[in-house]
């Protein structure tokens, strides 16, 4: 099990007994080390070391030198660097962060400040790895920023409905027997893992872009308005355009000339396809199975439910024949039911 390390560099007591007890209350082992030099030499042999936390006053070379130092051999993405400030210091922190610093902890600070800056620093800089897209061989794995998954109890399995790049659709490897069992049985915990939207006719994951409200097409464009200050006429930048000049087709205005005269701004957006005209374009889903267009409101939502079962895994552990369909009809709901979309109508020129 490959865990995350912190050097700390900081001679006032209390100060380090805090940062120590809050990393390794979050499971980063914390190494206390007496300089700054000694924090370099550290960093440099322990590429599992991924938070520096140093006094602003430490001992040679001082914090800034430190950070820039560290810089020079690991990148904000591999190393965290934490400067702690004296309260009010605020051309130190900028110092610090000028020299490399991820984040200043000005003193007197709190658990919850450094626990804050440690997680959205790890947050921003990992993908988010969740139960339900994750591999099924390492459930129990730290992933590489040393967040555990949920580990099952003991002797129990965890089983995730797996996504088939196939049928675009999300199935558990098991019988249907087997999993409608599971949701009977009082000893099997379900565990929510996901809610993703699906394609409302056939359960399949659907692409998804902005487009026009009325038809789906992806074709739309914000048409560029000019705003004549003088008569306070507003139209289309086309409509000005004369022979190399702006004339205003109201007053006739000559000469316009951009920011004295005129300002430019965005209009509605105008789709290329059926010509319809809106303030805002729509999420339109497209299911790439079976062809539909649908509005992303008509979506359907479909819960990805895990299982903790007891006792050993069936022997399966690769993809079977027979598996089960997660199925948006059992225990999903509707978004919205629209009446009369024009996205579902067949002559949609996108809804074949
Ligand atoms: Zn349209
Ligand atoms: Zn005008
Ligand atoms: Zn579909």
């Amino acid at each position: 099990m490959k865990s995350i390390k912190a050097v700390i560099a900081d001679d006032v007591q209390s100060s380090l007994t805090l940062i120590a007890k809050t990393l390794q209350d979050a499971r980063i082992q914390c190494v206390p080390v007496n300089s700054p030099n000694d924090a370099i030499a550290v960093v440099q042999s322990d590429e599992s070391v991924r938070i520096v936390v140093v006094r602003f006053q430490a001992a040679s070379p001082d914090a800034c030198l430190l950070a820039s130092e560290l810089r020079k051999f690991r990148t904000a993405d591999e190393l965290q660097i934490l400067v702690v400030v004296p309260e009010g210091q605020q051309a130190q922190a900028n110092l610090a962060v000028r020299s490399g610093a991820d984040g200043i902890l000005f003193e007197p600070f709190e658990a919850r400040e450094l626990r804050m800056l440690v997680g959205i620093s790890i947050d921003s800089r990992s993908r988010r790895v969740d139960l339900s897209h994750r591999g099924t061989d390492s459930e129990s794995e730290p992933d590489s920023k040393g967040h555990t998954m949920e580990v099952p109890a003991e002797g129990s399995v965890l089983v995730k409905p797996r996504f088939d790049s196939a049928t675009l659709r999300f199935s558990y490897d098991e019988d249907s027997e087997v999993v409608q069992e599971w949701y009977r049985d009082d000893r099997v915990t379900r565990v929510p893992l996901d809610q993703v939207m699906v394609c409302p006719e056939c359960s399949s994951l659907p692409t998804f872009r902005h487009g026009c409200p009325h038809c789906g097409s992806a074709a739309v464009s914000r048409e560029a308005l000019i705003h004549h200050f003088a008569c306070a006429h507003v139209g289309p930048v086309s409509d000005f355009r004369k022979a190399g000049d702006l004339v205003c087709p109201k007053c006739q205005l000559h000469g316009l000339v951009a920011g004295s005269d005129f300002e430019v701004v965005s209009g509605n957006y105008r789709c290329d396809d059926c010509g319809h005209l809106s303030h805002e374009t729509e999420l339109i889903g497209h299911c790439l199975a079976c062809e539909h267009r649908f509005s992303a409101k008509d979506a359907v939502l479909l819960p990805l439910i895990g299982f903790h079962v007891p006792g050993s895994r069936l022997e399966s552990s690769g993809p079977r024949l027979s598996g089960t369909q997660v199925n948006a009809g059992q225990k999903s709901k509707r978004v919205r039911t629209r009446t009369a979309s024009p996205l579902t109508e067949s002559s949609s020129p996108l809804a074949r």
